[in-house]
């Protein structure tokens, strides 16, 4: 994909080349061919953030509120997402997954995740006992398990260049290397100002990822939700070790968390990814975890909210710092199901940041947030599993624009 000149004036503009700024223009681009419309992505590559840094996993849509827009757009966005990857030859594996209880207390939440599955009609779901998870994952231990057959594992980076490849097909531009630092509403246009100069929008798009607050803002929304990031570390089974986990192997989740806990993951390239974990990080590209920006943390530690997270997830916070801290603790935690693990055959791999909103009274917010300000719109909150239901989010989003544009 070469780098492309940004154009001083479009019809729409879409800020942030992720997984779901790209398959909103996509969306686009398909539905008005007559537009003219640019995607500006800070970075020099496409996919590069929370697109590029995680689980890989193509989530079936079994732990979301019945009702909820994850639990709709999960559903349709992960039959849309296999569709899509086979149409195009892009690598992805309808695996299947096993979580497992090892502990009578989880089997409460078990049977809630077993509803909210029905509920929200994921396809092929079943309840397993002890043997029944043992025949699937012949080195997972658990009290009872559900499997989910049609979850999988696809290569997201690949579909956003994939997507982006699809915008470009249509003629319109994406453009690298130009991160936009000014919002400008106008009475007839959005101007965004950016590292290239400048583009007069007739409107735009916002779908930032962990920076989604701060254009929100400068466009003139309420600075509620703030994003925080997480950092989510992953280490990966050593090659001969790999036997240990056929597919996905996931925890029981704490329901009052919207992270899913360290979970065993087949990824697409062949690794076994183990995590990830949750750490509150200094910068929200925190890849390394000593990287620290000034900024990242004031804009965490002076919002409310976070305060107010803090006195309610603090005991998991010291839990997560531990495990971010030593690696043993770490394995042990993904050993409590998949016991013969230890730390001897685990190697670091790589971390992801969490784009995660946090309202003014501390509620980690749970699902996707869309608003919107004049002329724009704006993807306030898109965690996990947007990369699984991006398809479904961009007809949502293009939806909402087809209505509040007038086009
Ligand atoms: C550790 C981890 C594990 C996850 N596991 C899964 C999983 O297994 N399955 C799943 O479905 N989802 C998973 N997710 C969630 C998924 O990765 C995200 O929901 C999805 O990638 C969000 O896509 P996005 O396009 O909104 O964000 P991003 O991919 O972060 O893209 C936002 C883009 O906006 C650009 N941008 C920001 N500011 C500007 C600016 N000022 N000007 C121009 N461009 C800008 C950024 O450079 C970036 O490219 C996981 C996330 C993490 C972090």
């Amino acid at each position: 994909m070469s780098a492309q000149a940004a154009p001083s004036t479009c019809d729409l503009a879409i800020v942030g080349g992720g997984i779901v700024g790209l398959a909103v223009a996509r969306e686009l681009t398909r539905r008005r061919p007559d537009l003219s419309l640019c995607v500006l992505e800070r970075e020099a590559q496409v996919g590069t953030h929370q697109t590029g840094h995680n689980s890989g996993v193509v989530h079936a849509g079994i732990y979301y509120t019945p009702g909820s827009l994850k639990a709709r757009l999960c559903v349709q966005g992960a039959r849309e997402l296999y569709a899509y990857c086979a149409e195009r030859g892009l690598p992805h594996e309808r695996c299947g997954k096993v979580i497992v209880a090892t502990d009578p207390s989880e089997l409460g939440r078990l049977d809630e995740l077993e509803r909210r599955g029905q509920a929200n009609q994921v396809a092929g779901l079943r309840r397993l006992d002890a043997e029944g998870i043992r025949e699937l994952e012949p080195h997972a231990v658990g009290i009872a398990g559900l499997h989910s057959p049609a979850t999988g594992i696809a290569d997201f980076p690949a579909v956003a260049r994939a997507y982006a490849q699809d915008v470009l097909d249509s003629g319109a531009a994406v453009v690298t290397a130009c991160a936009v630092h000014g919002v400008q509403a106008r009475p007839r246009a959005v101007v965004l100002e950016h590292a290239r100069g400048a583009t007069e929008a007739a409107h735009a798009i916002f779908c930032a990822g962990a920076w989604a607050d701060r254009l929100a803002v400068l466009a003139g929304a309420d600075p509620d939700p703030r994003i925080v990031p997480f950092r989510g570390a992953y280490l990966r089974l050593a090659p001969a070790r790999r036997h240990l986990v056929r597919t996905l192997i996931y925890p029981v989740p704490d329901p009052s968390l919207p992270f899913l806990g360290v979970h065993l993951t087949k990824h697409i390239d062949g690794d076994v990814l183990i995590g990830p974990t949750a750490l509150l990080a200094g910068a929200r590209d925190a890849y390394e975890l000593r990287r620290v920006r000034p900024r990242d943390l004031l804009d965490t530690l002076a919002w409310p909210g976070s305060w107010r997270m803090f006195a309610r997830f603090w005991r998991t916070g010291l839990d997560e710092l531990r495990h971010a801290a030593l690696r043993a603790a770490f394995v042990r935690a993904a050993a409590r199901y998949v016991p013969e693990l230890t730390v001897a055959d685990v190697e670091p791999a790589f971390a992801g940041v969490r784009a995660q909103a946090v309202a003014r009274d501390g509620r980690l917010v749970d699902d996707f947030v869309f608003s919107s300000t004049d002329r724009a719109l704006h993807v306030r909150n898109a965690p996990s599993p947007a990369a699984t239901s991006s398809l479904a989010i961009a007809r949502h989003v293009v939806d909402r624009a087809v209505e509040s544009f007038g086009l």
